[in-house]
């Protein structure tokens, strides 16, 4: 079941240019309704429940009503996300609430290297190598394939 807004969490990120949901969609579906100052998904039929909507809004006004293999029938799953880890709150039909908590770095926020050293390989479009190969790999060979 694709994401909602829950109007009365939602306080429109404050009235930026552009809402924090509507930043982060990969397909461009959240609007904000300037007169209410509202966000909502304008093409729910579109959206694939990527939960990335869900993860940065900041009030935790976005819902999405995932499937029964990764959550309860008729539950709801909201995470709440901090610098180094993510609390996902499990609620569940008879109102029973589970809170799980996982660490999403190994690196202090912001110190995360682009290339992480890596070379950045051939900027030949034609080649088979990935983009950090064949450093990655731990091989040279592969640059005469
Ligand atoms: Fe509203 Fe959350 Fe979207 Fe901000 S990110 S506009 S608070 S739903
Ligand atoms: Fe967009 Fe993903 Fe949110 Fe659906 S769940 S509205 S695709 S960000």
């Amino acid at each position: 079941m694709p994401s909602f807004v829950i109007s009365d969490k939602c306080d429109g990120c404050k009235a930026l240019d552009k809402t924090a949901c509507q930043h982060i969609c990969p397909n461009d579906l959240m609007v904000l309704n300037k007169e209410i100052n509202k966000a909502y998904n304008r093409a729910p039929e579109m959206c694939w429940e990527c939960y990335s909507c869900v993860k940065i809004c900041p009030t935790q006004a976005i819902e999405v009503r995932g499937y029964a293999d990764f959550m309860p029938m008729g539950g709801v799953v909201q995470p709440l996300r901090g610098t180094d880890s993510i609390m996902w709150s499990v609620r569940f039909r008879n109102k029973q609430i589970k809170r799980f908590k996982f660490p999403i770095r190994t690196t202090p926020e912001g110190s995360a290297e682009p290339d992480a050293g890596w070379e950045t390989g051939s900027v030949d479009l034609n080649s088979p190598l990935l983009r950090t190969e064949p450093g990655s790999l731990g091989s040279s060979e592969l640059k005469k394939l």
